[in-house]
């Protein structure tokens, strides 16, 4: 399905509102940073030669000549043979070339006893030595998170170019499908994947299109095809399987959206389709509330994050170990709810009781889905998998620190 699916255009957008997109242009520098020759210490800004004598025993007395502070340097040059008074981020004054520490001196009225030598730059945080003007700071593909908007900000640069976020449409088909809320008559659920769905693709920074539900008619069907096909791309979710109310197929052929491919070899999840309306992709995901979080995660989300502008969207796995032994009909790739956790320098994953493809409770608490390879029958416990991190994350009952009761 990747090939189907490539950034959108560009647009501008203010850094207060670029967290989580991804750059279209490469950003360079507009000035250096430091942009000015500073101060990386409380103490005096000093001539290194003036005080090249001075140690804790033999002090160079200077006068103080004026003070130069974070946000108001001093006015003119530094005297020679003088020092001046100056504080962390403090723009260096003209011909002064170091600082001396506060720590090594001794203040007595106007003057200032050095008692150690600081040769030059000592404790100068010199302009352009952390960024020089034009340097390449971000590249195309890059994510903004809070480093990269304060990498930005410091550049004063306050509007940035990223891909546009796509707009996905998603439209559940189902004649048994009421909205959260509504009176749930015989034979009616709640339309629950709508609302998984929603919040998957809000986590993924797509713009989400939710359709109503569509009743198992191929008219109804096909007319909310036309509207969903509006957006960038669009989900359909039930209906796609080879039951007699399973019409999504039909429509899609009677709406002009030609097939490309359907059922993939994966468990649970197996009756995803993939088509394409004039380029513009058309995924038909299963409704089992399973087999539609899964499906989304393993086979919908990379293609979304490539519309992003991710270059590397794929999921990336960790490796983990079996907690235990588990047994399976070989033939296709099993995507397993699993909860992770470190024990030593190790992940393991212990599989949910529970894998069918309809049990909601048995998302509860998970954080993983492991991989198990599609030839497999028997695992073995302690045995190495690829796992995905998901949801909440790794829980571990280790702590960076020292706990000291
Ligand atoms: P289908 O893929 O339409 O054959 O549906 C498979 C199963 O998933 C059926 O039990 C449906 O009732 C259920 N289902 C379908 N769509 C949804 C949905 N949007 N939310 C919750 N369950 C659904
Ligand atoms: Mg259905």
């Amino acid at each position: 399905m990747l090939p189907a699916f490539a950034p959108l255009g560009e647009e501008e957008v203010h850094l207060t509102e670029a967290s989580g997109r991804y750059l279209s242009r490469k950003v360079r520098a507009r000035f250096d940073s430091p942009p000015f020759d500073n101060s990386a210490m409380d103490g005096y800004a000093v001539r290194a030669s003036d005080v090249a004598l001075a140690g804790p025993d033999h002090a160079v007395e200077l006068p103080v000549r004026g003070e130069s502070r974070a946000g108001a340097p001093l006015a003119g040059p530094l005297e020679p043979g003088a020092a001046c008074r100056i504080f962390t981020g403090a723009p260096m004054p003209a011909d002064a070339d170091a600082v001396v520490i506060q720590e090594d001196t001794e203040r007595i009225g106007d003057r200032v006893q050095i008692r150690e030598a600081s040769p030059k730059s000592k404790h100068v945080r010199a302009q352009g030595s952390d960024v020089s003007r034009g340097a390449l700071l971000l590249r195309p593909g890059d994510r903004l998170w809070p480093g990269e908007i304060g990498l930005l900000a410091s550049q004063n640069i306050d509007r940035v170019r990223v891909y546009r976020r796509p707009e996905v449409a998603l439209l559940s088909t189902g004649d048994e499908l009421r909205a959260l809320g509504e009176d749930l008559g015989p034979g009616a659920i709640v339309n629950s994947n709508v609302y998984v769905l929603t919040e998957m693709l809000r986590a993924l920074g797509v713009v989400a299109v939710t359709l109503p539900a569509a009743p198992d008619s191929l008219p109804a069907i096909e007319a909310a095809l036309r509207k969903a096909l509006e957006s960038d791309v669009v989900i359909t979710m039930g209906g796609v399987s080879v039951g007699a109310y399973d019409f999504v197929h039909e429509a899609f052929v009677n709406v002009g959206i030609e097939p490309g491919f359907w059922k993939v070899r994966i468990k649970p999840g197996k009756p995803l389709a993939f088509a394409q309306f004039e380029g513009k992709p058309v995924i038909g995901i299963p409704g089992n509330p399973i087999s539609a979080m899964v499906t989304f995660e393993i086979l919908v989300a990379p293609c979304l994050r490539k519309m992003l502008g991710d270059p590397r969207p794929h999921p990336q796995p960790v490796l983990a170990r079996l907690r235990d032994s588990y047994r399976r009909r070989p033939g296709r790739v099993e995507i397993a709810r699993a909860t992770a956790s470190r024990e030593g320098d190790e992940i393991v994953v212990a599989l949910h009781d529970r894998q069918g493809s309809g049990s909601l409770p048995s998302f509860v608490g998970i954080n993983a889905l492991v991989i198990l390879p599609s030839d497999k029958a028997e695992l073995a416990a302690g045995e190495q998998v690829e796992a995905l991190l998901w949801g909440p994350g790794l829980m571990s009952d280790r702590t960076i620190f020292d706990v000291i009761d």
